[in-house]
């Protein structure tokens, strides 16, 4: 990356004084560095910014429903105006750009967009604190939801931290238009993984009935059982062991995050 995210979120903080991020108001960061902020009735998006001749506009959707969403807009376009300002004319960001964590896509847009995505969560929740919420905890979506309302942090970036931070061995699939785009995993999930990118989603998968009908598990249902031959290369033998498929969905993008693993 030419830009260290991580680094500039921690010198932001920093700078303002702030040592515990639940008192960081990313709205008071981006008054402070002057940069214009404006809320407006967007549709189909979250955020954008608009650069032109040495001038910047942040644009937020005032109909964003959730603080978490909200506040992790405000943090990405922040992110790429310290960032990117110079590049971009105007960009816009919806739940689809906000979730996208894609390392191996080299193109500009999708590396700004990861950059700008790192930003907003080191500096929402950096790491050393995150790797304390996470120590020996097994994965599980409780978790995820947890942390993501403690600290104000979208429910997907807490996902993608955990795949990098986390000690359980997870894998992520993300899903857009009913294909899958690209999958992550951790480090230490030693599973092969079925060819899947660019055609829908395994017909077994929770991906699948979101796609298929609509379905949307309730937070209580929100781990849902799979067999482990469903996002998975394995033997006769072991096709039927038990996985689990916690699948965020952002219907208005067409999109869903899968995170699969084992008890
Ligand atoms: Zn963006």
């Amino acid at each position: 990356m030419k830009n260290n995210p991580r680094k500039l979120a921690l010198k932001i903080l920093a700078e303002f004084g702030i040592d515990d991020p639940k008192d960081v108001s990313i709205e008071d960061i981006i008054y402070a560095l002057n940069i214009p902020l404006k809320y407006s009735n967007l549709t189909n998006c979250d955020g954008r910014i608009i650069h032109n001749s040495g001038k910047s506009l942040i644009v937020v959707n005032e109909n964003i429903k959730f603080d978490t969403r909200r506040n992790f807009t405000l943090a990405h376009e922040l992110g790429h105006y310290l960032m990117h300002r110079n590049e971009l004319i105007q960009h816009v960001d919806d739940s689809a750009s906000l979730a996208w964590y894609d390392t191996q896509n080299r193109t500009k847009i999708s590396q700004q967009e990861i950059e700008a995505n790192t930003f907003a969560a080191e500096i929402l929740l950096p790491s050393h604190l995150f790797k304390k919420e996470v120590f020996k905890q097994p994965f599980d979506p409780s978790l995820i939801r947890d942390i993501s309302d403690k600290y104000n942090v979208s429910r997907s970036s807490v996902i993608y931290r955990f795949l990098e931070l986390g000690n359980h061995p997870i894998c992520v699939f993300y899903t857009k238009d009913n294909k899958v785009s690209y999958w992550r995993r951790s480090n230490d999930f030693n599973f092969k993984i079925k060819d899947c990118t660019r055609i829908p989603p395994p017909d077994d998968s929770v991906a699948a009935e979101f796609f298929d009908s609509a379905t949307i598990y309730t937070t209580t249902e929100s781990k849902q059982e799979i067999s482990k031959s469903t996002w998975l290369e394995v033997k006769e033998d072991y096709a039927d062991d038990i996985f689990y498929e916690y699948c965020l969905v952002h219907s208005e993008s067409n999109l869903a995050i899968s995170v699969i693993w084992e008890d």
